[in-house]
Protein backbone atom coordinates (compact mmCIF):
# COMPACT_ATOMS: atom_id res chain seq x y z
CA UNK A 1 0.00 0.00 0.00
CA UNK A 2 1.35 3.68 -0.85
CA UNK A 3 0.60 6.48 1.01
CA UNK A 4 0.75 9.75 -0.53
CA UNK A 5 0.29 13.24 0.41
CA UNK A 6 1.33 15.35 -2.91
CA UNK A 7 -0.64 15.58 -6.14
CA UNK A 8 2.26 14.64 -8.61
CA UNK A 9 2.98 11.48 -6.81
CA UNK A 10 -0.68 10.66 -7.23
CA UNK A 11 -0.80 11.51 -10.83
CA UNK A 12 2.32 9.00 -11.35
CA UNK A 13 0.90 6.37 -9.59
CA UNK A 14 -2.79 6.27 -10.51
CA UNK A 15 -0.75 5.92 -14.13
CA UNK A 16 0.27 2.97 -13.16
CA UNK A 17 -2.33 1.25 -11.94
CA UNK A 18 -4.11 -1.59 -14.03
CA UNK A 19 -7.97 -2.33 -14.21
CA UNK A 20 -10.88 -0.42 -12.47
CA UNK A 21 -10.55 2.06 -9.71
CA UNK A 22 -12.73 2.06 -6.45
CA UNK A 23 -12.45 5.19 -4.62
CA UNK A 24 -13.64 5.69 -1.16
CA UNK A 25 -13.60 9.26 -0.26
CA UNK A 26 -12.83 10.01 3.91
CA UNK A 27 -12.27 12.38 6.42
CA UNK A 28 -9.94 9.73 7.97
CA UNK A 29 -10.88 8.48 11.95
CA UNK A 30 -12.15 5.33 10.21
CA UNK A 31 -14.53 3.13 11.60
CA UNK A 32 -16.43 0.01 10.31
CA UNK A 33 -19.13 2.20 7.95
CA UNK A 34 -16.06 3.57 6.30
CA UNK A 35 -14.78 -0.31 5.91
CA UNK A 36 -17.66 -1.35 4.58
CA UNK A 37 -17.45 0.83 1.72
CA UNK A 38 -13.78 -0.21 0.90
CA UNK A 39 -14.59 -3.69 0.89
CA UNK A 40 -17.23 -3.10 -1.24
CA UNK A 41 -14.75 -1.18 -3.57
CA UNK A 42 -12.37 -4.25 -3.29
CA UNK A 43 -14.97 -6.62 -3.88
CA UNK A 44 -15.95 -4.43 -7.57
CA UNK A 45 -12.59 -3.41 -8.47
CA UNK A 46 -9.19 -4.32 -9.14
CA UNK A 47 -7.27 -1.30 -7.16
CA UNK A 48 -9.06 0.57 -4.10
CA UNK A 49 -7.85 4.58 -3.76
CA UNK A 50 -8.46 6.01 -0.33
CA UNK A 51 -8.45 9.35 0.45
CA UNK A 52 -8.18 10.95 3.94
CA UNK A 53 -8.52 14.51 3.83
CA UNK A 54 -10.56 16.88 6.52
CA UNK A 55 -11.81 19.33 4.13
CA UNK A 56 -11.50 23.07 5.31
CA UNK A 57 -14.09 24.10 3.52
CA UNK A 58 -16.97 21.87 3.87
CA UNK A 59 -17.01 23.22 7.64
CA UNK A 60 -18.47 26.40 9.00
CA UNK A 61 -16.55 28.88 11.10
CA UNK A 62 -17.80 27.58 14.13
CA UNK A 63 -18.07 24.19 13.81
CA UNK A 64 -15.63 21.14 14.38
CA UNK A 65 -12.68 21.44 11.74
CA UNK A 66 -10.01 21.99 14.31
CA UNK A 67 -10.96 19.63 16.93
CA UNK A 68 -12.35 16.96 14.14
CA UNK A 69 -10.84 13.64 15.30
CA UNK A 70 -7.23 12.68 13.43
CA UNK A 71 -6.07 8.41 13.54
CA UNK A 72 -3.72 8.47 10.94
CA UNK A 73 -2.26 5.05 12.11
CA UNK A 74 -5.24 3.42 12.82
CA UNK A 75 -6.63 4.45 9.34
CA UNK A 76 -3.47 3.05 7.44
CA UNK A 77 -3.21 0.21 9.12
CA UNK A 78 -7.38 -0.21 8.42
CA UNK A 79 -6.90 0.42 4.74
CA UNK A 80 -3.51 -1.80 4.56
CA UNK A 81 -5.77 -4.75 5.95
CA UNK A 82 -8.58 -4.21 3.75
CA UNK A 83 -6.34 -4.47 0.62
CA UNK A 84 -6.44 -0.87 -0.03
CA UNK A 85 -3.81 0.11 -2.62
CA UNK A 86 -3.48 4.08 -2.63
CA UNK A 87 -3.97 6.14 0.66
CA UNK A 88 -4.13 9.77 -0.45
CA UNK A 89 -3.67 11.89 2.34
CA UNK A 90 -3.13 15.41 1.61
CA UNK A 91 -2.54 18.56 3.41
CA UNK A 92 -4.93 21.59 2.87
CA UNK A 93 -2.21 23.32 1.30
CA UNK A 94 -1.70 20.63 -1.25
CA UNK A 95 -5.38 20.55 -2.25
CA UNK A 96 -5.68 24.33 -2.24
CA UNK A 97 -2.57 26.08 -3.17
CA UNK A 98 -4.51 28.69 -4.98
CA UNK A 99 -6.06 31.30 -2.36
CA UNK A 100 -8.86 29.49 -0.56
CA UNK A 101 -11.18 32.87 -1.48
CA UNK A 102 -10.84 32.51 -5.31
CA UNK A 103 -11.08 28.86 -5.72
CA UNK A 104 -13.65 27.77 -8.36
CA UNK A 105 -16.02 25.61 -6.71
CA UNK A 106 -18.87 23.29 -7.56
CA UNK A 107 -22.59 25.18 -6.10
CA UNK A 108 -25.16 22.87 -6.08
CA UNK A 109 -28.38 24.65 -6.57
CA UNK A 110 -30.66 25.74 -3.83
CA UNK A 111 -33.22 23.08 -4.77
CA UNK A 112 -30.95 20.33 -3.14
CA UNK A 113 -29.07 22.63 -0.53
CA UNK A 114 -31.58 24.40 0.89
CA UNK A 115 -33.04 21.82 3.44
CA UNK A 116 -31.74 19.24 6.11
CA UNK A 117 -28.17 19.64 6.64
CA UNK A 118 -27.28 22.34 3.91
CA UNK A 119 -29.77 24.97 5.80
CA UNK A 120 -27.68 24.62 8.96
CA UNK A 121 -24.38 24.48 7.27
CA UNK A 122 -24.72 27.21 3.99
CA UNK A 123 -21.83 26.71 1.84
CA UNK A 124 -21.05 23.03 3.14
CA UNK A 125 -22.12 20.79 0.28
CA UNK A 126 -20.24 23.39 -2.15
CA UNK A 127 -17.45 22.35 -0.19
CA UNK A 128 -18.23 18.78 -0.77
CA UNK A 129 -18.79 18.96 -4.55
CA UNK A 130 -15.72 21.02 -5.23
CA UNK A 131 -13.03 18.54 -2.83
CA UNK A 132 -15.05 15.48 -4.43
CA UNK A 133 -15.23 16.76 -7.74
CA UNK A 134 -11.11 17.33 -7.23
CA UNK A 135 -10.81 13.64 -6.17
CA UNK A 136 -12.25 12.18 -9.11
CA UNK A 137 -10.28 13.94 -11.35
CA UNK A 138 -7.09 13.31 -9.63
CA UNK A 139 -8.10 9.45 -8.95
CA UNK A 140 -9.23 8.53 -12.50
CA UNK A 141 -11.54 6.20 -10.45
CA UNK A 142 -14.21 3.79 -12.09
CA UNK A 143 -16.51 4.03 -8.98
CA UNK A 144 -17.12 6.04 -5.97
CA UNK A 145 -18.51 4.87 -2.86
CA UNK A 146 -20.76 6.86 -0.84
CA UNK A 147 -22.90 5.75 2.54
CA UNK A 148 -26.51 6.20 2.93
CA UNK A 149 -25.72 7.67 6.45
CA UNK A 150 -24.73 11.36 4.84
CA UNK A 151 -27.88 10.78 2.56
CA UNK A 152 -28.38 14.35 1.31
CA UNK A 153 -24.49 14.26 0.49
CA UNK A 154 -25.04 10.80 -2.19
CA UNK A 155 -28.14 12.44 -3.51
CA UNK A 156 -26.26 15.61 -4.30
CA UNK A 157 -22.96 13.90 -5.30
CA UNK A 158 -25.23 11.82 -7.79
CA UNK A 159 -26.97 14.78 -9.06
CA UNK A 160 -23.46 16.61 -9.67
CA UNK A 161 -22.54 13.45 -11.40
CA UNK A 162 -25.61 13.55 -13.83
CA UNK A 163 -25.84 17.40 -14.33
CA UNK A 164 -22.04 17.79 -15.09
CA UNK A 165 -21.24 14.38 -16.94
CA UNK A 166 -18.91 12.83 -14.95
CA UNK A 167 -17.57 9.82 -16.15
CA UNK A 168 -18.39 7.95 -12.94
CA UNK A 169 -20.46 5.45 -11.60
CA UNK A 170 -21.30 6.17 -8.01
CA UNK A 171 -22.54 3.52 -5.27
CA UNK A 172 -24.49 3.64 -2.47
CA UNK A 173 -23.77 2.12 0.76
CA UNK A 174 -25.85 1.07 3.39
CA UNK A 175 -25.49 2.44 7.21
CA UNK A 176 -23.44 0.48 9.47
CA UNK A 177 -24.88 0.39 12.60
CA UNK A 178 -23.44 -0.82 16.67
CA UNK A 179 -25.35 -3.43 18.43
CA UNK A 180 -27.65 -1.24 19.57
CA UNK A 181 -28.39 0.75 16.32
CA UNK A 182 -26.03 4.12 16.92
CA UNK A 183 -25.03 4.68 13.87
CA UNK A 184 -21.07 4.74 13.24
CA UNK A 185 -19.77 8.07 13.08
CA UNK A 186 -16.14 9.58 13.92
CA UNK A 187 -17.63 12.06 15.76
CA UNK A 188 -19.09 9.20 17.75
CA UNK A 189 -16.02 9.97 19.55
CA UNK A 190 -16.98 13.52 21.42
CA UNK A 191 -19.92 11.54 22.95
CA UNK A 192 -19.52 11.12 27.00
CA UNK A 193 -21.25 7.85 28.16
CA UNK A 194 -24.31 9.45 29.78
CA UNK A 195 -24.79 11.52 26.05
CA UNK A 196 -24.49 8.04 24.13
CA UNK A 197 -27.33 6.54 25.67
CA UNK A 198 -29.25 9.56 24.84
CA UNK A 199 -28.22 9.51 21.35
CA UNK A 200 -29.63 5.86 20.92
CA UNK A 201 -33.05 7.57 20.47
CA UNK A 202 -32.05 8.85 17.37
CA UNK A 203 -31.97 5.55 15.83
CA UNK A 204 -34.95 4.52 18.03
CA UNK A 205 -37.42 7.49 16.83
CA UNK A 206 -36.13 5.94 12.92
CA UNK A 207 -36.60 2.31 13.89
CA UNK A 208 -40.13 3.09 16.06
CA UNK A 209 -41.35 5.23 12.86
CA UNK A 210 -40.82 2.90 10.13
CA UNK A 211 -42.49 0.09 12.55
CA UNK A 212 -44.97 2.76 12.74
CA UNK A 213 -45.39 3.37 9.13
CA UNK A 214 -45.56 -0.34 8.96
CA UNK A 215 -48.72 -0.86 11.00
CA UNK A 216 -50.36 1.41 8.82
CA UNK A 217 -52.37 3.32 10.80
CA UNK A 218 -49.70 5.94 11.93
CA UNK A 219 -50.02 9.53 10.36
CA UNK A 220 -46.62 12.26 9.74
CA UNK A 221 -47.65 13.87 12.86
CA UNK A 222 -47.96 10.57 14.85
CA UNK A 223 -44.60 9.41 14.01
CA UNK A 224 -43.21 13.48 14.73
CA UNK A 225 -44.67 13.58 18.15
CA UNK A 226 -43.23 10.14 18.73
CA UNK A 227 -39.64 10.94 17.54
CA UNK A 228 -39.52 13.93 19.62
CA UNK A 229 -40.78 12.26 22.73
CA UNK A 230 -38.20 9.93 22.61
CA UNK A 231 -35.51 12.65 22.08
CA UNK A 232 -36.82 14.79 24.43
CA UNK A 233 -33.20 15.13 25.98
CA UNK A 234 -31.81 16.22 22.48
CA UNK A 235 -31.72 19.26 20.77
CA UNK A 236 -33.34 18.18 17.21
CA UNK A 237 -32.66 20.28 14.81
CA UNK A 238 -34.70 18.72 11.99
CA UNK A 239 -36.71 15.31 11.64
CA UNK A 240 -38.26 15.61 8.34
CA UNK A 241 -39.33 13.39 5.30
CA UNK A 242 -38.66 13.45 1.62
CA UNK A 243 -38.90 11.42 -1.27
CA UNK A 244 -35.58 9.30 -1.59
CA UNK A 245 -36.27 9.87 -5.48
CA UNK A 246 -36.41 13.26 -5.85
CA UNK A 247 -35.46 14.63 -2.31
CA UNK A 248 -38.71 16.69 -2.31
CA UNK A 249 -40.53 17.09 1.11
CA UNK A 250 -43.18 15.07 1.37
CA UNK A 251 -46.78 16.31 3.10
CA UNK A 252 -47.80 12.74 3.31
CA UNK A 253 -45.21 9.62 3.68
CA UNK A 254 -45.03 6.60 1.40
CA UNK A 255 -43.52 3.84 0.80
CA UNK A 256 -40.92 6.09 -1.19
CA UNK A 257 -40.53 8.49 2.31
CA UNK A 258 -36.76 8.77 3.57
CA UNK A 259 -36.62 10.36 7.09
CA UNK A 260 -33.92 12.14 8.13
CA UNK A 261 -32.99 13.56 11.68
CA UNK A 262 -30.26 15.94 12.73
CA UNK A 263 -29.80 16.20 16.34
CA UNK A 264 -27.08 17.72 18.99
CA UNK A 265 -26.27 15.83 22.30
CA UNK A 266 -26.85 18.09 25.73
CA UNK A 267 -23.20 18.43 26.90
CA UNK A 268 -21.05 18.16 24.23
CA UNK A 269 -23.02 19.47 21.83
CA UNK A 270 -22.21 16.98 18.98
CA UNK A 271 -23.85 17.44 16.21
CA UNK A 272 -25.56 13.71 14.85
CA UNK A 273 -27.62 12.70 11.57
CA UNK A 274 -29.13 9.29 10.56
CA UNK A 275 -31.68 8.47 8.13
CA UNK A 276 -34.09 5.06 7.60
CA UNK A 277 -36.35 4.44 4.31
CA UNK A 278 -40.13 4.09 6.08
P1 LIG B 1 -16.77 10.82 6.48
O1 LIG B 1 -15.38 10.35 6.79
O2 LIG B 1 -17.63 10.99 7.69
O3 LIG B 1 -16.78 12.01 5.54
O4 LIG B 1 -17.45 9.63 5.67
C1 LIG B 1 -16.85 9.09 4.51
C2 LIG B 1 -17.85 8.18 3.84
O5 LIG B 1 -18.21 7.13 4.73
C3 LIG B 1 -19.15 8.89 3.46
O6 LIG B 1 -19.59 8.43 2.20
C4 LIG B 1 -20.09 8.48 4.56
O7 LIG B 1 -21.45 8.48 4.17
C5 LIG B 1 -19.61 7.07 4.83
N1 LIG B 1 -20.02 6.65 6.18
C6 LIG B 1 -19.78 7.27 7.36
N2 LIG B 1 -20.37 6.61 8.38
C7 LIG B 1 -21.02 5.55 7.84
C8 LIG B 1 -21.83 4.50 8.35
N3 LIG B 1 -22.10 4.41 9.64
N4 LIG B 1 -22.33 3.60 7.49
C9 LIG B 1 -22.07 3.70 6.15
N5 LIG B 1 -21.32 4.66 5.59
C10 LIG B 1 -20.79 5.58 6.41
Amino acid sequence: MKIINNIKDLKEEIKNLKGTIGLVPTMGALHDGHKSLIDKAAKENDNVVVSIFVNPIQFGANEDLDKYPRTPENDYKLCENAGVKIVFAPTPDVMYSQDKNNLTLICPPYSVVDKLCGKSRPGHFDGVCSVVAKLFNLSKATRAYFGQKDYQQLFIIQKMVKDLNFDIEIVPCPIVRENDNLALSSRNRYLKDSERKIALNISKSLFEAKKLFESGTATKRAIIDNSLKLMEELDVEYIEFVDVNTFEFQDEIDENTLMLIAARTPETNTRLIDNIKL
